[in-house]
């Protein structure tokens, strides 16, 4: 099942995940820049200046050198002016703890002050080449409907098991997008890949109750069955 849903993912990512220009990028400093600016702020808004800032600021020593009146300038078109000052703090703590290279290492990055769990997943997942779950609450939101997970640890859990199967970029890019574009609320189940199988669709609803239970290893009585 978990290979089924992995393909699937990867299948509706290549011809539908959204083209935004850092999801080409594999350069921790350009990932981690990038999704500390996505936080709270609408990926579009993002875009509009992400050709802009990596060409003023192409590596995090250059970075670290601007001056806070000039990295106000960017974020004001993001309308989150104390971001500027944050990341400063950040570009330079790298310079001087880690030699001007963004550390690949979750612990490393968690110890920067501003990144969190997210932005470090993201770091590793997408730019140091480390399988590692990504998760936001649109993400949790469309594994919730799914498996019926309800914590980011079951999340978690749950997208390291799809690593297994398939290329965990596309499938971290996958649940990111379905959970912003299609699982939604209302979900637009019509449009989803994985309308065969979520639990939340109406035909597959009990089959599915059932089915969890054995993801979870709750005992389950025979006619309690899911129907192959
Ligand atoms: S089938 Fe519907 S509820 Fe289930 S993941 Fe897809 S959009 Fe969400």
């Amino acid at each position: 099942m978990y290979r089924e849903i992995a393909e699937k993912l990867q299948g509706w990512c290549t011809a539908k995940c959204r083209g935004f220009p850092w999801r080409e990028k594999r350069d921790p400093y350009v990932i981690l820049v990038t999704e500390f600016l996505l936080q709270r702020t609408k990926a579009e808004n993002v875009a509009k200046i992400f050709e802009k800032f990596f060409s003023k600021y192409r590596t995090i020593r250059e970075l670290a050198s601007a001056s806070p009146e000039e990295l106000r300038g960017f974020f004001s078109e993001l309308g989150l002016l104390y971001r500027g000052e944050r990341l400063l703090e950040i570009a330079k703590a790298i310079v001087e703890r880690h030699r001007g290279e963004v550390p690949c290492n979750m612990e490393s990055l968690l110890k920067m002050k501003g990144v969190g769990v997210y932005i470090a997943s993201a770091v590793m997942n997408f730019a140091c080449g480390v399988p590692t779950p990504v998760v936001d609450k649109n993400v949790l939101r469309v594994l919730n409907r799914v498996f019926g997970a309800s914590r980011e640890s079951e999340c978690r859990e749950i997208i390291s098991r799809l690593y297994r199967y398939g290329d965990n970029v596309l499938i971290a890019f996958a649940l990111i997008d379905l959970g912003a574009t299609v699982c939604v609320e209302p979900p637009r189940c019509g449009e989803c890949p994985l309308n065969e199988i979520c639990a939340k669709h109406p035909l597959r609803k009990e089959e599915w109750r059932m089915y969890r239970k054995v993801l979870r290893g709750e005992r389950v009585f025979l006619e309690e069955q899911p129907v192959s």
